[in-house]
């Protein structure tokens, strides 16, 4: 029999819980997969159809969910690089937030990390205030990171902005969703509903962040977000420690 009084044993585990929801979570990492062969780019809207089932209709950056206005993302703008305006490979969708304010910076990819291509999974904590850069990292990851939230302002979300506003409203629905759960946990219309709630509402990462504790839950959110790039989970819905290719 354990020695420990119950009240600390229960401040332990509350412990615990906070901190598991406040690691390691961050901007999905993305499969985009080939051009679909039937595909046609005359214009760089004309991809917008195929990335949408591709990605889902989510902000490649903030995660947000939109069933109107999400535009087609030019990780290299096309203003710089008119080579790569047609290219699906410089492809991502975006926000009109995140889209104004990466604008037409011109960048060096490598300066950052994309979540077509690294782990962006692993390189930013979430909590209820918010973004930051995970402090796992070593300096030079850590610089890179800062660079990508500032690349699109994620750095410097504030309490009025619509962005904001979203986060914290989809982790207030995934709270809740997570308390039903709790009291039904082999419901499986519960389960399935909360999986759709989920993909309705957007914002992947919070759904993980807030279910760090179900296994089960987090390889369902998994497989439901279209296009969430799989290598970079293990079998439990955590991240690998990887972070690039
Ligand atoms: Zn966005």
């Amino acid at each position: 029999m354990s020695l420990m009084p119950h009240s600390l044993k229960w401040n332990v585990r509350r412990q615990e819980l906070i901190n598991d929801t406040e690691r390691n979570i961050s901007m999905r990492p993305v499969n985009r997969g080939q051009q679909p062969e039937k595909l046609v780019i005359t214009k760089y809207q004309d991809a917008l159809p195929d990335l949408s089932e591709r990605f889902g209709r989510y902000c490649s950056y903030c995660e947000m969910q939109l069933s109107a206005s999400l535009a087609v993302e030019h990780i290299m703008p096309k203003s710089k690089h008119p080579d790569l305006e047609l290219k699906w490979e410089n492809y991502l969708l975006s926000c009109v937030h995140c889209n104004s304010i990466k604008g037409n910076k011109d960048i060096n990819v490598s300066d950052y990390f994309f979540p077509d291509r690294d782990n962006t999974f692993a390189i930013f904590d979430y909590s209820q205030k918010g973004i930051a850069v995970s402090n796992s990292l070593n300096p030079q990851d850590s610089e890179k990171a800062q660079k990508t939230l500032q690349l699109t302002g994620l750095d410097r979300l504030n309490e009025n902005e619509k962005r904001f506003i979203d986060f914290t409203m989809k982790w207030n629905i995934a709270l809740r969703s997570r308390k039903r759960l709790n009291n039904n946990l082999s419901n499986v219309d519960i389960i399935e509903s909360t999986i759709d709630l989920a993909k309705e509402s957007g914002h992947f990462s919070i759904w993980m962040t807030v279910f760090a504790d179900n296994p089960d839950m987090k390889r369902r959110f998994i497989e439901a977000f279209p296009g969430t790039e799989t290598r970079w989970f293990d079998e439990n819905g955590n991240s690998k420690p990887s972070k690039s290719f």
